[in-house]
Formats: structure tokens, C-alpha cells, sequence
């Protein structure tokens, strides 16, 4: 497991029986591919069952959907639920084209953009084979760029997970200090970076570090690269700048958006891509016949006809992230500009962990990682007003009861 956190009891059970099967690799277990069996799998942030906590640990939106929104949906579920939806969302395809100024043929559909992130490694990328734990390659041979799936570190944590499900190499290269984006000539200066990867991942604004890259940055790196690049676009309407534009420019480039985060939607699983008509058109080629579901389609095409509802949360999230920011600071934490709806601090002391736990104890759920480079972070997401006052308080008692912690050890 490359992340942490008290895990929903659904994830402990999972875990333990593949930790069971592994052993034994016995009875049942023998018939499961050495790939998955070997496999470690995505963790995602807690969605805790106790009611009443704050949570501030997977990036939800603290807004809700547009009420005409919540009245499309409701107005859909009816005795059509009886029925298929439509296959390839065609109209939300013509609304998200309307809004990004190209063809339905540039956007694709996904049950979440991460199912979009998963199509992108089965279309793009040839698999390995039998994969070395460190995603080398087949054992003892050397990694080939047709075989990789290429993304910066630290980034999105699914896509390592993405590339060892379809037995792919995974290679990553380190971004620069504050999680700036490498230019092209320190990545050739560098020699770590593959310029012919099949695919890479470029999660922009980067997560979890928040830190916001220039279209101009991005599209000299788009254009210095042989294979495809996913530009992942889950937060950048938190951002001063997006890159919309490079999917509708360059051949090789996809734009992979979420409604689950601006647009408050993360129930309803919906993201897309755009991109050129070529590479949209193969992955509807992979696509699950009914990946998008009629409640999710409905959800999403309401969203679109309510922009100004949810510019004017981004807005408000802006401004509480960036009053978190100061009073963070102002409390001994150190916070790295960001231009999404969370921050990636580093606390004072006690350790990143035990103020994970700290703040749990306080009904605020937060996020860590155990990652090497990450596990003095905490990541915690942009909720209300008044979610980001709580965590003040809440802060501000823990410095308080550590600060009576060391006077009490000093005596
Ligand atoms: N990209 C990034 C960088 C993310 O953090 C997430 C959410 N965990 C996603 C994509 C996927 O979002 P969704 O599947 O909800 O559209």
C-alpha cells in the first residue's frame, strides 16, 4: 500500500482475505492471475460511516448540486430506470462540445474520469507481461517505451495502480523543488524522463501538491513528446489557468475532466476527455456499452445549464482556501500555494500521522500519505466557511494540549 488511513471496514476485509489468498496461494486463490494476485491495490480516501465528522479527506465540493439539478434527477427516476440509457451520452457529449468549442466527436464519456484514466492504459499502452515489483518490466529485461505509462511524482496515486492492473511498466520521474513541472531541457538534461512513452500522465493542477502549471509550460512538453499525454484536469476550475486548448490542438494530447469536484457531483460518477476525434474514437472502441449511467447523464447535462451557480462556488472556495492558507500559516504550518480546492501543509510539530489522528479525535477527517516525500504532509481539502473555522479550532486545541504535552514532560 502506497497511502494510509483508517480504512473503511469494507477495504480492512478486502485487504485481508488477498493478504490470506497470497499466502496460501491455495484453493481458490490458484486461479487468480499472478498479476492481480500480486497486485497493490488503489486505496481511496475514507467515506466514514459515524455521521457528524468534517470531512476534509477526498476533495469533495462542501456546496450542493444546483437545485434544478436535484430536481432533474429527481424528475428521472421514474418507470424509465427500467431502461438502458443512452450509450454514448450523446447529450451531454453535445453540451460538453458546446462549452469547449469543438465537435461531440472530440469528447468521451467515463464513469469518472478515473475510468477514463484506466481506458487511456488499455487503449494506448501494450502490456509488459509479467511485471517485476518495482514495474521494470518482464523480469530481466530492459523497460520499452511502447510498454510505459510515464507520470511525475509525486501526482495522481492511481496511475502506478492503472499500469500494474494491465501489466504495463510504470515509470516515474521526480517533479522539481515545490512541485514545479520540469522544462523539457532539464528533462533532457536529466536522461530519467521518456520522451516516447506510450502514455503519460501529467495531473495539472498537481495533486496533492495544489501547484497550478502554466498552459505555455504544458504545451512545450506536449509537443517534445512521442506519445500520447493526459492532461488531468480534475481540479483546474479551481485554477487560474486551464489547457483546453492542447487537446484541440495537438495530435497526441487528451484533456481529462470531473464533474465530480466542481460541479459536486462525486455520487454520481461522471467525468470526460476531449481530445483529437482519432484517439476519443478508439477509446470508444474499449468503452463499456452503458459505462454512464441515465441518472449520472442527467445529472451532468443539468450541471451544464446552471455554469454560473457553480462559478460562483469556486469563487467561494477560493476565498476560504485562501483565509485557510494565511491562518495555517499563522499557526506554524507550512502551506504550499495552491491553486485547487485543498491544501498540502506540513505541521508543526508533533508528526503529519499524529495529526491525522489528533484531528480525528476532533470529528475532522484530513488526509495522509505514507509515501517516502509525502508523510510529513497533510493534505486537507476546501470545505465551508465554516468546516475551515472548525479546523481552526481544532488546530489551535492541539497546539494547545502538545504545548502542555512538552511542559508536562520538561517537569
Ligand atoms: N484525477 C485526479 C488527480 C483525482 O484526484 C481524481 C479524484 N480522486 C480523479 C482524477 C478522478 O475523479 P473522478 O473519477 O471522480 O472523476
Amino acid at each position: 500500500m502506497t497511502n494510509w488511513g483508517p480504512e473503511p471496514s469494507r477495504f480492512i476485509s478486502f485487504e485481508a482475505t488477498m493478504l490470506k489468498a497470497n499466502k496460501t496461494r491455495s484453493g481458490p486463490a490458484r486461479w487468480i492471475r499472478p498479476l492481480v494476485r500480486d497486485l497493490n491495490a488503489y486505496v481511496p480516501g475514507e467515506q466514514p460511516k459515524v455521521r457528524g465528522l468534517i470531512k476534509l479527506n477526498t476533495n469533495e465540493n462542501p456546496y450542493p448540486p444546483a437545485p434544478s439539478v436535484l430536481k432533474a434527477v429527481r424528475a428521472a427516476v421514474d418507470g424509465r430506470l427500467r431502461l438502458y440509457p443512452n450509450p454514448t451520452a450523446e447529450g451531454l457529449r453535445e453540451g460538453l462540445a458546446r462549452l469547449h468549442g469543438c465537435g461531440a466527436e472530440n469528447v468521451i464519456v467515463g464513469n469518472g474520469s478515473d475510468e477514463l484514466l484506466a481506458m487511456a492504459v488499455r487503449c494506448f499502452v501494450e502490456p509488459a507481461g509479467r511485471v517485476d515489483g518495482d514495474g521494470g518490466g518482464r523480469h530481466g529485461e530492459a523497460r520499452s517505451s511502447g510498454t510505459t505509462v510515464q507520470y511525475f511524482l509525486p501526482s495522481y496515486s492511481l496511475y502506478p495502480v492503472l499500469a500494474d492492473t494491465h501489466g504495463a511498466a510504470k515509470h516515474a520521474v521526480g517533479l522539481g523543488a515545490d512541485f514545479a513541472l520540469p522544462t523539457v531541457a532539464e528533462l533532457k538534461r536529466g536522461k530519467a524522463w521518456d520522451f516516447g512513452a506510450a502514455l503519460t500522465f501529467v495531473t495539472t493542477p498537481n495533486a496533492p501538491g495544489g501547484r497550478g502549471y502554466a498552459t505555455a509550460e504544458l504545451e512545450t512538453l506536449c509537443a517534445a513528446m512521442r506519445g500520447v499525454v493526459v492532461l488531468d484536469e480534475a481540479y483546474v476550475d479551481f485554477a487560474k489557468e486551464h489547457a483546453m486548448e492542447l487537446a484541440l490542438r495537438h495530435p497526441n494530447v487528451l484533456v481529462g475532466r470531473t464533474f465530480s469536484k466542481a460541479y459536486s457531483l462525486c455520487f454520481q460518477r461522471v467525468g470526460y476527455f476531449v481530445g483529437p476525434p482519432v484517439l476519443i474514437a478508439a477509446m470508444q472502441k474499449i468503452r463499456d456499452s452503458y459505462n454512464v449511467n441515465g441518472l449520472g447523464q442527467v445529472a451532468a447535462e443539468a450541471t451544464l445549464k446552471n455554469l454560473p451557480y457553480y462559478r460562483e462556488h469556486f469563487r467561494k472556495v477560493i476565498a476560504t482556501r485562501e483565509r485557510l492558507a494565511a491562518e495555517l500559516t499563522e499557526a506554524g504550518f507550512q502551506v504550499l500555494p495552491s491553486q485547487t480546492n485543498f491544501l498540502l501543509v506540513t505541521p508543526p510539530a508533533p508528526a503529519a500521522r499524529e495529526w491525522l489522528e489528533k484531528l480525528r479525535e476532533r470529528k475532522i477527517l484530513v488526509r495522509w500519505f505514507s509515501a517516502a516525500g509525502l508523510d510529513h504532509h497533510l493534505r486537507v481539502s476546501i470545505g465551508s466557511d465554516g468546516e475551515a473555522d472548525a479546523l481552526i479550532r481544532a488546530v489551535r486545541s492541539i497546539l494547545a494540549e502538545t504545548g502542555r504535552g512538552r511542559k508536562g514532560r520538561a517537569t
